[in-house]
């Protein structure tokens, strides 16, 4: 039945499948006499003790059931089969000896789909087998359909998240980029202006980063940016504090409703948890480890106003901070509790 179970073409194709049940093994070679030059499957099981698991096992596209059987009656049939959650939906055509209108709407009511009186004529037996069977298996194959249409969404749906995220983040440091950072920081500006909050900008920049790359090679001039990413990372504790890399060796921290002394501690704080590292830096002309210079700038940003203000004054902090020596904090701005 399955021929196909590539990813790409998830719906299966099916083939017309017939399953008889009957105790007369005579009517179930008729039934096969006229079905053989037709393309499709045919089985027969007379034991209706084991139809349902029979059919279970071959899920057939139609079920023909015979009424009158010794030991299960196919009224009865009908409503195994019905309560089975696999074939519940298979179509049924009921095949019997009886005319009776009561007997027909009794197997309509317990779920038949047909009823055909014995032995039907060739050309009406098939005609109905077919019919039957194609409005299953457009049915299956619809549903197929409509689940994996679910399912390539939700993989959709997916990779957009990680591509999303994989575009915000800085490729070398694994830490939100540049892009990011204008974005969460136009963000925290607006908040800052809607609850009449303060906030501080970081800007950090590796002294003498020119001097390691020639001594230590670009390499190891990477290997010290990933590494200082980290160490200053860590050293923010809010879970509203947001770390960048600015661009080069530059990084920058946004943090939401702070003051100026409580920005200046987490200044420091990255500037030491850098300076503690300890990694050499055999060239440079303040220590002979890797230090930052850092800025800090606080604000209450007013209705109007753009962040630009706010960076430009951690920028000015910052050259303060490089012109007084290095591996320093300097603030500036508004001073906000
Ligand atoms: P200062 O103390 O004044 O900041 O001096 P500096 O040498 O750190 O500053 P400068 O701006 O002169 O040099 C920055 C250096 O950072 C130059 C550049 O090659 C290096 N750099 C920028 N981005 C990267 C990077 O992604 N990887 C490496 N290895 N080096 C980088
Ligand atoms: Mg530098
Ligand atoms: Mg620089």
């Amino acid at each position: 039945m399955k021929e196909n179970q590539n990813d790409a073409d998830a719906v299966q194709r099916y083939r017309i499948s017939v399953f008889l049940v009957d105790d007369q093994p005579m009517i179930a070679e008729a039934v096969r006499r006229a079905l053989a030059s037709e393309d499709l499957d045919f089985h027969y099981c007379r034991d209706p003790t084991e139809a349902v698991r029979v059919a279970t096992e071959l899920a057939p596209t139609v079920i023909l059931q015979d009424l009158v059987m010794p030991e299960i009656d196919g009224l009865t049939m009908l409503k195994f089969y019905r309560a089975s959650p696999s074939l519940a939906q298979v179509p049924i055509i009921v095949m019997s000896t009886k005319e009776e209108p009561e007997i027909k709407s009794q197997a309509f009511e317990l779920g038949a789909n047909d009823y055909l009186v014995k032995l039907p004529d060739k050309v009406e037996l098939i005609a109905r087998i077919r019919y039957h069977s194609q409005s299953y298996i457009n049915m299956k194959e619809r549903d197929e359909a409509f689940k994996a249409l679910e399912k390539s969404k939700h993989e959709l749906a997916r990779a957009n998240e990680i591509l999303k995220k994989l575009s915000s983040l800085d490729g070398l440091t694994g830490i939100p980029n540049r892009r990011r950072f204008d974005e969460v920081l136009g963000q925290e500006w607006q908040r800052a202006v809607r609850h009449s909050t303060s906030i501080s900008l970081v800007m950090l920049d590796i002294d003498f980063f020119k001097l390691f790359n020639d001594t230590y090679g670009h390499q190891g001039g990477d290997d010290c940016l990933k590494r200082v990413a980290e160490l200053i990372s860590g050293a923010a504790q809010r879970e509203t504090d947001m770390i960048a890399r600015y661009g080069g060796e530059e990084f920058a921290a946004i943090l939401p409703e702070t003051g100026t002394n409580g920005a200046y501690q987490v200044a420091e704080a990255m500037r030491l948890s850098v300076a503690r590292a300890q990694i050499p830096h055999s060239s440079s002309k303040v220590a002979d480890h890797v230090t930052v210079s850092v800025g800090v700038a606080t604000w209450v940003p007013e209705q109007g106003s753009t962040p630009d203000r706010l960076v430009s004054a951690a920028d000015k902090a910052l050259y303060k901070a490089k012109a007084g020596g290095r591996n320093q904090v300097c603030s500036l701005g508004l001073q906000v509790e």
